[in-house]
């Protein structure tokens, strides 16, 4: 195994040498593109390795960002964990290679009542450990779990800094509203920016796209999980994620006059053992200035990232001016490429109809829509392609999917694919800004 001090020292170096690591050049940097995922679990909450040890592994594969969302916790203050439940959650000796990663000097344990026990370190400890400047960050983040109605409400706060309690709310709208307002709350009152993105809607089937779309202050969610138990496809009755999404922004759009939703992917990684180890399946690509939090989380905001299984854009620019999105594709051998443009056109059939069981009563679930929503506009084959937006269109985004399966797929079948935001969309009047918000019922 590698020993810590290398890529440390190897990143020092390409610094000194004025490379696009950061630090080590004057002024401003270029924008570059910055590969993170946002949706990662430690024995901290329910995930089974250490977490710089799952740090050490996004590192390792050459991610730049990575956000530790524990369930309802924020890794903070003293906290023992009892070897042998660590253990048995991974069915692996995690300690040991623990101790063999980081050193007898690194790793903290104690015997209680005939118990080996674990020191659990705060992030606050082990970053400073892990980070390069301009290579490799840490931020903080919290998987806030709430229920309302028997369904789950998950969303990932990016760049917190004091513990979110889940909010609750009397229906699975109104603890939607409610979360994303005490995210907004101490985003404001602390002065910083934090991202909140809402997780695996299609996880029992929890959140509607109805309900999506009627949340307006909510604008990003996980278009692809690399978590199995997320019903990506969707069944006979309920609608695929990603049908979701264009479901979400044309009524948005079309009806609501409000912003649509942006898609990320993320990992939602639990398991970093052997076969299971889910670290790879889903990230996003971010085009920054720097590598900090507030950097990223500006140009997530700003829309300049796409959501990737497996391919990656050499050049994805969208002009308003030329009325178009373009993208380059960085080849891999042997695989093909294929793009598609999807888009609702303004005018497009609005009707929809409830989905209903055998006896006909209508169910609870996301309701059918015409093929004119989110439909597609235009194919092209190959490692270039070319939009040109004819004004008709309330919104477009771009679809890239290769020939070939992910390195580790989710789910059969899967096909590695880069999705980019919506573009070219307008709003009327003054409503026509980044965010946008309903009152919460206090
Ligand atoms: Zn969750
Ligand atoms: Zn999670």
């Amino acid at each position: 195994m590698m020993s810590l001090a290398k890529p440390i020292f190897l990143f020092a170096v390409l610094s000194l040498f004025g490379s696009s690591l950061g630090l080590a050049q004057e002024g401003s940097p270029a924008p570059r593109w910055f590969k993170g995922n946002l949706h990662a679990h430690s024995l901290w909450s329910d995930g089974d390795d250490y977490p710089e040890m799952v740090a050490d592994r996004y590192r390792q594969r050459g991610y730049h960002f990575l956000v530790l969302s524990e369930h309802n916790v924020l890794s903070q203050g003293p906290r023992w964990m009892s070897v042998a439940a660590a253990n048995k959650r991974s069915g692996q000796d995690g300690l040991t290679a623990y101790r063999k990663r980081f050193g007898e000097d690194w790793v903290e344990t104690r015997t209680e009542k005939d118990d080996l026990q674990v020191r659990l370190k705060p992030l606050g400890e082990f970053r400073h450990h892990l980070e390069v400047s301009g290579g490799f960050l840490m931020i903080q983040g919290e998987e806030i779990t709430d229920r309302s109605e028997s369904r789950q409400v998950h969303y990932i706060a990016t760049n917190l800094h004091e513990l979110i309690k889940p909010q609750g709310g009397k229906t699975v709208r109104e603890t939607m509203e409610r979360n994303l307002a005490a995210v907004e709350e101490q985003a404001k009152r602390l002065g910083r920016p934090i991202l909140a993105h809402h997780i695996h809607p299609n996880t029992g089937y929890s959140i509607t796209g109805e309900e999506m779309a009627a949340v307006t202050r909510e604008r990003y969610f996980e278009v692809a999980s690399g978590h199995g138990g997320v019903n990506q496809l969707g069944d006979k009755t309920h609608v695929g994620i990603e049908r979701m999404w264009d479901i979400i922004n044309t009524i948005r759009i079309g009806e609501m006059n409000e912003a649509p939703a942006r898609g990320l992917a993320a990992d939602d990684s639990h398991n970093f053992f052997g076969m299971n180890n889910s670290v790879g399946r889903g990230w996003i690509m971010v085009r920054s200035v720097f590598l900090t939090p507030e950097s990223i989380i500006k140009a997530i905001e700003a829309g300049d990232f796409y959501a990737s299984t497996g391919v990656t854009l050499k050049e994805l620019r969208y002009s308003p001016e030329a009325s178009t999105l373009e993208l380059e594709i960085e080849p891999q051998k042997e695989t093909q490429y294929k793009t598609r443009f999807l888009g609702t056109r303004k005018g497009y059939n609005a009707t929809r109809e409830p989905v209903r069981d055998e006896k006909g009563k209508p169910l609870p679930v996301t309701q059918r829509y015409s093929e004119e929503v989110g439909r597609v506009l235009a194919t092209v084959e190959g490692t270039k392609a070319v939009y040109r937006l004819t004004g008709d269109e309330l919104y477009v985004r771009a679809v890239v999917e290769a020939s070939r399966a992910p390195e580790k797929p989710t789910y059969q079948g899967q096909k590695a694919q880069a999705w980019t935001q919506p573009v070219g969309w307008k709003l009327s009047g003054d409503r026509n800004k980044e965010r946008t918000g309903t009152l919460v019922d206090k």
